[in-house]
């Protein structure tokens, strides 16, 4: 099945946030000023069960999706992950992957890979312990984010991909060190533009290093040249060390916008559908889900919803856009 929305775009990728909680505090997603004692997450009750999970799963899948990404706050706080990695794993669907700030993946990784999830990506903003504790806002040591990518890679959970979003001013000199790090491991080191997500982060143009300057920052040192996409759709942008030694990526949602070929849902913890990062608003499938709908029922509201897809966020970015009230990252994932 190909579901395409208006501008030919099809639905090829769910992303599922599984809990809107985390243990960092990371600046640019949920700082602490406004995610403190006070801010009311979600209750247990609100969140979508594993088995509701794994249903609707089945029909966006019957719907063309191949790739799912299970995605937070942080989900390996959500007690059982493995549990419903298990369930997901049964559809056999082309790739299944997680994203995690790392902090639990020492205990977890194994667990996750015998519970068949395929890859892990981690998020992992500077090499520098004090910048690294900074940007988590939470003093959370990098030594332990770099053993849990170890002992991903021993669980075979690769290749591994280290997303490093990078802001002017903070971490911006950490490209280098972080390239280094992960030159020569099979690591794929992505450098994302700081994006206006939610409208919490106070973010501003002047904070963004756009990509060409990363680039040119790695190549002054080590030779590098672009790679084709793996398929289209794909959201970093592929370069490759010419010495052989591995592979980078840059995401570059403000200097240039790929919502042309975007593909991706997104489902929050409590089961509300949004079709893209930056959206004011989306759909809730937990009340029908509980109400009895049949799986035909979902997939028409799935075919309305995405047939009618017009998504073009990054490309209409603007001062007037950037405040707002879109949805916060840390409710429906990155
Ligand atoms: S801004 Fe929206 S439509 Fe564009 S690539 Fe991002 S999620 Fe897709």
């Amino acid at each position: 099945m190909n579901l395409a929305d208006t501008r030919g775009r099809s639905l090829h990728d769910l992303r599922i946030s599984i809990t809107d909680r985390c243990n960092f505090r990371c600046r640019y997603c949920m700082p602490r000023e406004i995610f403190n004692r006070e801010y009311e997450f979600l209750q247990r009750e609100l969140l979508l069960s594993f088995e509701e999970i794994t249903r609707l799963t089945g029909v966006f899948q019957d719907l063309g999706v191949e790739k799912v990404r299970i995605t937070g706050g942080e989900p390996l706080l959500r007690k059982g992950v493995e549990e419903l990695i298990a369930e997901l794993s049964a559809l056999e669907l082309q790739d299944l992957t997680l994203t995690t700030n790392g902090s639990l993946l020492s205990r977890k990784a194994q667990g996750l890979a015998d519970a068949g999830l395929r890859r892990v990506t981690v998020s992992l903003d500077s090499m520098d312990p004090e910048v690294f504790a900074t940007m988590n806002d939470v003093d959370f040591p990098v030594t332990d984010v770099l053993g849990g990518i170890e002992a991903a890679a021993a669980a075979g959970l690769t290749p591994i991909k280290i997303n490093m979003v990078v802001k002017r001013g903070v971490n911006a000199d950490g490209v280098l060190p972080m390239a280094e790090y992960s030159k020569g491991t099979g690591h794929i080191v992505r450098f994302i533009e700081f994006m206006d997500v939610g409208r919490s982060n106070g973010w501003r143009l002047d904070d963004v290093v756009p990509a060409q300057e990363i680039l040119e920052t790695i190549a002054a040192k080590y030779p590098i040249e672009p790679v084709d996409p793996n398929y289209a759709g794909e959201v970093a942008g592929r370069w490759r060390y010419k010495d052989g030694s591995g592979e980078i990526g840059v995401i570059t949602s403000i200097s240039q916008p790929f919502c042309g070929d975007c593909t991706r849902a997104r489902l929050s913890a409590e089961g509300v559908l949004y079709t893209c990062l930056f959206a004011v608003g989306g759909i809730d499938f937990r009340a029908p889900l509980r109400a009895g709908a049949t799986d035909d029922d979902l997939k028409q509201m799935i075919t309305d919803l995405w047939t009618q897809r017009t998504d073009r966020y990054s490309e209409l970015r603007s001062e007037a856009t950037v405040d707002l009230p879109k949805v916060e990252m840390s409710y429906i994932g990155g």
